[in-house]
Formats: structure tokens, sequence, C-alpha cells
């Protein structure tokens, strides 16, 4: 794992072996923050000649050898020769002495970060795992335009920045080909703010978004345009690729080595077929991340006002997909007033799951609600007792996707606490 440490450099000696550009620039750095830089290397590019004139910068008109990172805080490899940038590295390894392998990140113990100084404060970002120069130099200017930095507002900058990371407004793309992969996430019931942070930042990681109809569609709208975006929504009457088909385009996209997001609604894991992707990834030896998602099956009686479990009211919740008709048993604990029962996909087959339910002795006066669009601006709650369930949908003109909930914690006055 890579720490980010603020080393103050003042005075101490730095290293850089090697006399090119990139030594140059690395050597100017360092000269910025006031370290004692030595250069050596047999011959210099001209911004060190330079440097070393302006009396900045001292040099040693040589190859590099074990023993000049003796007294050394840090080493800098950049001669440009893969075997004596490793030699360097080892050498300075010996000695518990951090070194920078300018040609390959990870042969190294540090890496220089792409830089952001603003109101006192320095911003470094560094990559993780294999090093990505371009891609944190984005990162850096994307972060150099958040305008409470640019205005050298320092209060509360590491939540902005934390903020700002998270809303997929930052391009956090790899740039350096990397094996691909695939990320399944839960995007929520619908409502932006209900998608989590870890949801959020896998997508603006996004090579490729496959995405269904429900979900927070708005943020998909606002990813960059070169991020390809893939809906298989189903839409009712129109073609739309089977589970198979969907399996395949995940795969194909990691296999060209790309980030794939599989954005599903809810949770990916409550009816989102997520098991049956990963299993598809697996056989094909790509590897899958899950970020768990909030499920419209708990989130939207929640935000209706319906707690699916109350003390007293309702000790186990029942989650039901309501595409097929389902067994007697499954109302057993809602009939005795116990649980509660909320069905997802239940919109076609209403008038069939209500009279299965009074048929399996669920009390007619048991308190039921349609709750449409959860979380969405037009979200619509329809309230009845159960046997008057059906005809007061036909009324409204109910329409997926919704949520029914049945049993006592749809009960209006459950919460509705005292009056004032
Ligand atoms: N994985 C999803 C569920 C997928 S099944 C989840 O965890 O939420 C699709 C069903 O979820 C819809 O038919 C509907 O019953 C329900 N659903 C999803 N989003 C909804 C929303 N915003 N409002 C109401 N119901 C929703």
């Amino acid at each position: 794992m890579i720490s980010l440490l603020g080393l103050d450099l003042d005075g101490k000696l730095v290293i850089v072996a090697g006399g090119g550009p990139v030594a140059a620039s690395k050597a100017a750095t360092l000269r910025s923050v006031r370290a004692r830089v030595r250069v050596i290397a047999p011959a210099l590019c001209e911004d060190l000649v330079d440097a070393v004139a302006e009396g900045g910068v001292e040099w040693l008109d040589r190859r590099v050898l074990a023993e000049d990172l003796d007294g050394a805080w840090l080493a800098l490899a950049a001669t440009g020769d893969s075997a004596t940038d490793a030699a360097v590295c080892r050498w300075a390894k010996e000695r518990r002495i951090f070194a920078v392998h300018a040609g390959s990140g990870r042969s190294g113990t540090a890496r220089f970060p792409a830089l952001l100084r603003r109101a006192g404060l320095a911003i470094g970002v560094v990559s993780e795992g294999k090093p990505d120069p371009r891609r944190v130099r984005t990162v850096r200017d994307e972060l150099a335009q958040v305008p409470t930095l640019a205005a050298g507002d320092a209060t509360e900058t590491r939540e902005q920045i934390e903020d700002i990371l998270a809303s997929a407004a930052v391009d956090l793309r790899r740039r350096r080909p990397s094996p691909g992969r695939v990320t399944l996430i839960g995007g929520g019931p619908g409502a932006e703010d209900l998608m989590t942070v870890r949801a959020r930042v896998a997508l603006s990681e996004a090579d490729v978004v496959i995405t269904d109809r429900l979900g927070p569609r708005s943020i998909v709208a606002r990813l960059p345009i070169d991020v390809v975006v893939i809906d298989v929504g189903k839409v009712p009457g129109e073609h739309s690729p089977s589970q198979a088909e969907i399996n395949m385009m995940i795969i194909d996209h990691a296999r060209a080595g790309r980030h794939v997001v599989r954005l599903k609604g809810g949770d990916p894991f409550v009816f989102g077929r997520g098991g049956e992707e990963i299993l598809a990834c697996r056989e094909h030896g790509i590897p899958v991340d899950v970020v768990p998602g909030v499920s419209s099956a708990l989130a939207v009686p929640a935000l209706a006002g319906m707690p699916v479990t109350h003390r007293g009211t309702a000790s186990a919740v029942t989650i039901a997909h309501g595409h097929t008709r389902l067994p007697p048993a499954a109302f057993a604990q809602v009939a005795d007033g116990s649980a509660t029962l909320v069905l997802l996909m239940a919109v076609t087959l209403l008038a069939e799951h209500v009279g299965d339910a009074l048929a399996a002795g669920v009390p007619a006066d048991t308190p039921a609600a349609i709750i449409e669009r959860g979380t969405l601006p037009d979200e619509r709650t329809t309230r009845a007792p159960l046997d008057g369930l059906v005809a007061a949908a036909g009324e409204a003109g109910i329409a997926a996707p919704a949520v029914v909930v049945i049993g006592h914690v749809a009960d209006p006055a459950l919460l509705a606490g005292p009056a004032r």
C-alpha cells in the first residue's frame, strides 16, 4: 500500500542518478522544496546544465556508485538504463533510503505525486497500484478546478475533495492499459443521493457502463462522453438483450481490457441476477467486485413511512418476486399478523397475489400499500385494506415500477405519532 507522507526535504541531500530531461524535471521539483540536490551522471541535458550553472544543483560528472547514496535521504533513479536504475533502488534499499524509480514506479519505494498547491495545502495524487501518470495528472487537474480550492478556502477541503471524487464529476479512468475487470454495482432505487459513495467512485472509473432501466439514470447521463454507456433496460414491447447476451457483452468488454461497470437498480442481488453475471465472469477468469446497493424492497417503503419491521408489529419481512404466483406458505406469517410481505414486480399479477393472500388466510382488513416510482419526484403511494387493494390500484392506474407492501406496517397510523 502506498502512503502519502508530507516529507520535509529542506536542506536534505537527495541523489539524482541520471542527467536527462526526467532527472531535470524531478531535480527542479526537488529544488522547489529546497532539497540539496546532487545529480550524478556522465552527461547533462540543457536544463540540468542551467540548473547547475545557477548554483541550485550540484553535479558529479561520472556514473553513479553504491557509496553515492551514503548519507542521502532520498534517491531518484532516472538514468534511463534499467539495470542501473534497478541497482540504484537496490543500493537505496540496503541503506534504508527511499528511492523513486523514474521508469518503473513499482520498482521503487517512493513515488512523486501529481501535486496541487493551494492556500497553504499540498494536495498530492499518486496511483496506488500500477503507476498511471496521465491518470493522476488528470485527477490533479480536475481537482484544481474545485472552486473553493481556487479561492484559497482551506476549510473542509478534505470533505470537499472526497465529495468531488465520489460525485462522478472527476474522470478517474485508468489511462495505462490494464487487465479488464468488472464492478457490479447497486445504484439504489432511483434518487441520485441514494447511490452509495463506493458505487459513485466505481462509476467514475468506468470505461463501459452497462445499465438497466431502473436506478439513478441521471448520474449516468452526466458521465464523460467517451464512456461507453449501454442500456440493456427491458422496455416492455421492445427487443432487449437476453441475460446470456448481457453476460457476453460484459465479458467481451472486460476481455478487451476495459473496466466494465454493471449498474443495477437497487441491490444487485435482490432480483437483480447479479449472481448469474458474477458466475459468467468467473467462468472466463474475469475479476469482479460487488458494491451493494440500497434495495427498493426496503428503501421505498421506508421513504413512504413504512418500517418493514417494527417492534410489536412485524418481526420479519419476506421479500418476494411477484412475476409468478406465490405458494400459500409465502403468506403464512403475514396471515398470522407477525410479518410484512414486500412484493416486487407484482403489478401485472396484483389481482392474483391479493386473491392468493386472502385464500391463504390473510385477513381482509390487513393494511396494504402500493408505492410507485419510490424515491423519485413523482413517487405515489396508494393505500387500501387488502380486499380493496385491487380496486384502488385500478382506480389509480398503477404502473411499474412499484413495491407492494402487505402487513400492519402499512397502516399510516403506525408512525403518525400524537396529534399536535
Ligand atoms: N434489484 C432491485 C430490484 C429489481 S426487480 C432492488 O434491489 O431494488 C425490479 C422491481 O423492483 C420493480 O419491478 C419494482 O417492483 C422494484 N423497484 C425498483 N425500483 C423501484 C422504485 N424506485 N420504486 C418502486 N419500485 C421499485
